[in-house]
């Protein structure tokens, strides 16, 4: 089984992912990131789109570039909550938001990353940690068009998102780790970008609508005729 040493392994190309591997990389340290998607498709995450308070995000990633490439909307002030008995309530923003094209977005944090010296493996899907008989994690074992790969690491970073089955894997016996999370408390979402013909009235508000069944959906106006719905 080919076997690479580094020291962080960091499971997951998504927000989380690439902040960690841009933050460790850029202080020297031996870094990559193994992401289950393709090069094409890393990045792209089901997401409303909307984002605020990018000036509190580390320093390791440059957000003008960010920005510019991926903020379709700066103009969010808002978010307008429709009751479903009627009337609505709008709640104003103290600095805007922004709605942002989500894979572009996504594309530039792992450009971040591996501009601060992380490595990135596309095509990687984690199936399993390693553990030493202490408990210590000492990395991961993941498969790459039909082979399986292991790699060390001091540390491994569980980034691969809400569904991440590195929890599962993992033998907490003797930890503080809160293993208490049942599958039965998720739920599915649906996501949709619409090109609409005329331009919204509310580009400048994120919209939280009552569905005529169960549930809402929210809007959010990537510009006046491109709304993320979900
Ligand atoms: C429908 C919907 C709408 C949302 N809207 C918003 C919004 O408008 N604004 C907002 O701020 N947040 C929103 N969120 C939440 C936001 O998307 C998450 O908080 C965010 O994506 C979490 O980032 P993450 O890096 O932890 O995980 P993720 O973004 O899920 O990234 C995990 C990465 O790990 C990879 N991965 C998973 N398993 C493995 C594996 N075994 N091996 C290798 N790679 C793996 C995945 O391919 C993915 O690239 C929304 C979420 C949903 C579901």
């Amino acid at each position: 089984m080919p076997t690479e040493a580094y020291d962080i392994v960091v499971v997951g190309g998504g927000t989380a992912g690439t902040f960690a591997a841009a933050t460790a990389a850029s202080e020297g340290l031996d870094v990559i990131i193994l992401e289950r998607k393709s090069a094409d498709e890393a990045g792209h995450i089901a997401c409303g789109d909307a984002i605020k308070g990018t000036s509190t995000f580390p320093d390791v990633i440059d957000r003008n570039y960010l920005k510019s490439e991926s903020f379709t909307n700066q103009r969010i002030q808002r978010a307008v909550f429709e009751n479903p008995r009627g009337g609505s309530v709008d709640i104003d923003f103290a600095d805007n938001g922004a709605v942002l094209d989500r894979k572009r977005y996504g594309e530039v944090l792992i450009e971040e990353a591996e501009r601060s010296g992380a490595d990135i493996q596309y095509n990687t899907v984690v199936q399993d940690i390693s553990q030493a008989d202490d408990g210590t994690v000492t990395g991961v074992h993941a498969t790459r068009n039909g082979t399986t790969y292991t790699y060390k690491a001091d540390i491994t970073i569980d980034a691969a998102g809400a569904l991440s089955i590195l929890q599962d894997k993992t033998d907490f016996t003797g930890t503080y780790f809160d293993t208490n999370v049942s599958y039965s408390q998720f739920c599915s979402a649906y996501r949709e970008v619409l090109e609409v013909p005329d331009p919204v009235e509310y580009d400048d508000a994120i919209v939280f609508k009552p569905t005529d069944e169960l549930g809402y959906l929210w809007y959010f106006p990537r510009t006046a005729t491109e709304i993320t719905l979900d």
